[in-house]
């Protein structure tokens, strides 16, 4: 019998074990895959407050307080650079949207500029090509190691007492009387007073037999990694209208994402999941981003994927304790932004365990706001 199982070992799932762990409850974290097998692993993993829609802002700007010395707190690498995020401006419609965000965010207290011309976007990024116009500047954000991250969070779970059953599916979460009692596994039956659901795209698949629902459109990211080069780029990269983004790693690696694309449906199984893009998109990705940053055209691909995203409307996640059944937490539909939030998202699902406080207005992130809502679909969806 367990305190809490926790569906899904992403960033969510990790962050929340550890912190549950830590306040002395028995967990189990159930994942069909292993570690970082789905969004967590296939991110970017900007840290990235900038540009973020004021209700998440917050949530990200505390997140960044604990970035800093996480590495400290959980005794592994995180690989966290706070390096800093520019986003890149082309055209004059372009810099009039990134002025309005800096105007936006400066006024909430956020460390963000603009950057007027070339010469002062190179002052900052020199590699940056000739076209650039201007960039908005958040000197406080900045990129992780994901998989090292999730690992980080994972053991330090399992140092508290955490229990780990990777390569097993949830097939159901089981209710009696209104009260969750446990789930049910492709090869269990494990019970435990309280579940936490950070399941990614799969969530609804638990939650629909529940009454529950999401509203989630599953998009797809293409992702290009190159092999090391020497370090050039200390920021994430970004574009006005969201239409790639990327970072170059502390091994030297550039990492860098199209925009969000529709998705065919097709991923294969196997010990961890596959998504694979589109010669088209990844030629896309590797133009734009080489032309923003054009060292890059000279490094060697190493490896593409494609990414999956639990885009909700509103592009904002529900977090929240479900209203019924009793002793479910909710912790998915992160469209695109919840690498950042990870070390946020684990404090709060565990005080929502908790029955505490958690410190933030969750009003906008329940799950009733999609009931209720104008059909307001987020137009500009920013990951990185
Ligand atoms: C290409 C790309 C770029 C991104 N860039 C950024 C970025 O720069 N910054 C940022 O903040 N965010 C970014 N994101 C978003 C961010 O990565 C995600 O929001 C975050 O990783 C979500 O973490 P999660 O733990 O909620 O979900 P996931 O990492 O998807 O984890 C869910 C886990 O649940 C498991 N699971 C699901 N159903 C079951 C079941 N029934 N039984 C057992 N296990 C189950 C899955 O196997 C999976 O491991 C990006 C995402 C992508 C795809």
């Amino acid at each position: 019998m367990f305190d809490v199982v926790i569906i899904g070992a992403g960033i969510s799932g990790a962050a929340t074990a550890y912190e549950l762990s830590k306040a002395g409850h028995k967990v189990a974290v159930i994942d069909r895959y292993g570690p970082a097998a789905m969004a967590s692993g296939w991110t970017l993993a900007g840290v990235r407050q900038s540009g973020r829609d004021p209700a998440e802002l917050p949530l990200a700007r505390a997140a960044v307080d604990i970035w800093g010395n996480l590495h400290e707190v959980l005794d592994a690498p995180t690989h966290y650079r706070r390096g800093g995020n520019l986003r890149l401006g082309r055209t004059e419609e372009e810099l009039a949207s990134l002025c309005a965000i800096v105007d936006e965010q400066s006024a909430k207290g956020l460390p963000i500029r603009f950057l007027d011309g070339l010469d002062a976007v190179r002052d900052v990024a020199p590699a940056v090509a000739p076209h650039i116009t201007g960039a908005s500047y958040c000197t406080t954000d900045g990129h992780a190691d994901p998989t090292a991250t999730v690992n980080a969070f994972l053991a330090a779970a399992e140092r508290l007492g955490a229990t780990m059953r990777f390569g097993e599916a949830v097939v159901a979460i089981e209710v009696e009387e209104g009260q969750v009692t446990g789930v049910r596994t492709t090869r269990d039956r494990i019970a435990a007073g309280q579940v936490v659901l950070a399941g990614g795209i799969f969530g609804n698949d638990l939650l629909n037999p529940l009454g529950l629902n999401v509203p989630l459109k599953v998009r797809l990211v293409s992702v290009v990694r190159t092999r090391p080069v020497a370090p050039i780029l200390e920021q994430v990269i970004g574009v006005a209208n969201a239409e790639c983004a990327g970072r170059q790693e502390v091994t030297g690696r550039f990492r860098f994402t199209s925009g969000i694309d529709d998705w065919n449906g097709n991923i294969e199984d196997g010990d961890r999941p596959r998504v694979r893009p589109t010669t088209r998109d990844i030629a896309a990705t590797i133009q734009l981003f080489g032309s923003l940053i054009p060292p890059a055209f000279d490094a060697e691909v190493e490896d593409i994927w494609g990414g999956l995203i639990d885009q909700t409307p509103d592009a904002l996640p529900v977090i929240q304790r479900a209203g019924s059944p009793d002793g479910l937490v909710i912790a998915m539909g992160f469209s695109g932004h919840g690498f950042c939030l990870g070390p946020v998202t684990g404090k709060i699902c565990a005080a929502l365990v908790e029955g505490r406080d958690t410190g933030f207005d969750l009003a906008p992130f329940m799950i009733e706001r999609f009931a209720r809502r104008n059909d307001k679909t987020a137009s500009l969806s920013l990951h990185g």
